[in-house]
């Protein structure tokens, strides 16, 4: 590990359809200079929208088990009845460059995480309710009605980590809840730490 990299490690949460992943592809767009996306490996099927290698690598459950038993992964987690993992390398790939990392994790991965980073940062994106959150996930064809139904369990489940994350930010209107996200994104990689909601 190179002791000049200043890089930080920033981890988003929250739940499927809050328009977590439109706001950070805008806010990794606007800061690209500074910021490199870690890309996961996921058992998940890859989405028709999606492209390999650039939002995930797409392997087996026989791959994913042959590195993690290698401790290739910083983290790495079940979600929504699939393997979800971030490759160390990765992450040291892009702080080697000069950049900080942003990561996309559900909530356990993002509790993991703090042991290989422990100056991590947490920021939640919450949806404004659940009856918003429901018919966001209802309105997207990505998934069937069984994922859809799950996902809105883990939803639930997952409330009780949200006091953990050092930012929380509702997603109600799109363009405000970015320009909250990029300031905090920002403030961070300069070092200023006073947008942190201390608990
Ligand atoms: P999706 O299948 O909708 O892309 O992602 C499902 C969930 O998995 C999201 O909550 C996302 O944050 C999480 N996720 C994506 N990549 C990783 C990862 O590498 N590790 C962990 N722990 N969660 C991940």
């Amino acid at each position: 590990m190179s002791e000049a990299r200043s890089g930080k490690v920033i981890v988003i949460s929250g739940p499927s359809g809050v328009g977590k992943t439109s706001l950070y592809k805008k806010v990794l767009d606007a800061l690209k200079d500074k910021l490199g996306f870690s890309i996961s490996v996921t058992t998940r099927a890859q989405r028709a929208d999606e492209k390999e290698g650039a939002d995930y690598i797409f392997i087996t459950i026989e791959e994913f088990k042959k590195r993690a038993d290698r401790g290739e992964f910083a983290e790495w987690a079940e979600v929504h009845g699939k393997f979800y993992g971030t490759p160390k390398a990765e992450i040291e790939r892009i702080l080697e460059s000069g950049r900080s990392v942003l990561l996309d994790l559900d909530v356990q991965g993002a509790m993991k995480i703090r042991e290989s980073y422990p100056d991590a940062k947490l920021i939640y994106i919450l949806p404004p309710s659940f009856e918003v959150l429901e018919r966001r996930l209802y309105g997207r064809n990505t998934d069937d009605d069984e994922t859809r139904h799950t996902r809105m369990q883990n939803a639930v489940a997952e409330m009780k980590y949200v006091s953990k994350y050092h930012l929380r930010i509702v997603n109600d209107d799109f363009d405000k809840a970015l320009a909250h996200l990029q300031e905090a994104v920002e403030k961070l990689i300069a070092g200023d730490e006073s947008w942190i909601e201390y608990l």
